[in-house]
């Protein structure tokens, strides 16, 4: 059995000068508590590292992505007390910071995983095609895909039926274990195949998925670490193995405990009383909020 392993990022990226951090929300609703504990570690890990923090705006989902949830979300980490270097508000040497201007890196990333053979079309419709531009998240997670399109080894794929475009998916070496060290989870360990399948890395209507546009951006944007939630720890896997097929180095991992609600459902967009515009409008103060989830190392509450 072969294993991919992440290698230490902050020395091995041909780029980055320190540490690079980022934000990446998506713009599809209003930002609540969870969103802002997760920011401010990954505000604390750039701190602490005397490094840059990068704003990037996740809007490829134009028909869930809303203007006024751009500047709401603007506006609601700024109140949050958070502060970024670099991002479309205020640009940088990496932008742009909108993901909706990124497609030429894209289609080049997509250009070259075809050319690798590393990819195939695939002609099913399913709920998870339409699904893939958004991150997948441990409750929504993507289905096993059973490789109804997958051509066989050494076969080309199977010739495409003139009814639409395909979506393509990136063919995961069966059995490989994806390994990675976790800052705050520890050692991670999944099995291609078995606790992830074949995932969409373009859609059919010619935009990135999620994982596609995660990778591109983050190398290109020089990121040495993600900080994100426990729920993408899966996603990680998938996004190892598009580091090494497009041979980009792969940034460190740090992903924290998840709040949940009082029913331990991970908190979403949906939990409107925690949004923090809500929690804004009823008088709580940032430094309130931040008191009340002071963070240890791995994201819990103290
Ligand atoms: N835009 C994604 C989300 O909000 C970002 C996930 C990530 O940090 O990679 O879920």
């Amino acid at each position: 059995m072969t294993t991919i392993a992440s290698s230490n990022p902050s020395s091995s990226h041909p780029t980055a000068t320190g540490y690079r951090g980022r934000l990446a929300p998506s713009p599809t609703g209003f930002l609540h508590l969870g969103h802002a504990r997760t920011f401010w570690l990954a505000q604390e890990r750039a701190r602490g590292a005397g490094g840059i923090l990068v704003l990037r705006n996740e809007d490829l989902d134009r028909a869930r992505c809303r203007a006024d949830f751009v500047s709401a979300m603007l506006e609601d980490l700024r109140w949050a007390g958070l502060e970024w270097q670099e991002g479309p508000d205020c640009g940088g040497a990496y932008g742009p910071y909108n993901q909706s201007e990124r497609q030429p890196i894209y289609v080049q990333a997509f250009e070259q995983l075809k050319a690798s053979g590393l990819i195939y079309p695939c002609f099913c419709s399913r709920k998870d095609i339409l699904r893939a531009l958004s991150a997948p998240h441990a409750s929504d997670d993507e289905p096993l895909y059973p490789g109804t399109c997958r051509p066989r080894a050494g076969e080309p794929p199977a010739a495409p039926p003139s009814v639409r475009s395909p979506s393509w998916r990136f063919r995961v070496p069966e059995g490989e274990a994806v390994e990675f060290e976790d800052a705050a989870q520890g050692h991670q360990r999944f099995r291609a195949g078995r606790d992830f399948g074949d995932f969409v890395v373009w859609r059919h209507d010619g935009l990135p998925s999620y994982q596609l546009a995660c990778v591109v951006d983050d190398a290109a944007m020089a990121i040495t670490e993600v900080v994100r939630g426990a729920d993408l720890l899966v996603s990680t896997a998938r996004q190892l193995l598009l580091y090494r097929a497009l041979r980009l180095p792969p940034p460190a991992f740090l992903h924290c405990h998840l709040l949940t609600d009082e029913h331990g459902v991970r908190l979403a967009k949906r939990h409107e009383t925690l949004s923090l515009r809500t929690l804004r409008a009823r008088g709580v103060s940032p430094a309130r909020l931040q008191a009340g989830a002071v963070l240890d190392a791995a994201g819990r509450p103290r």
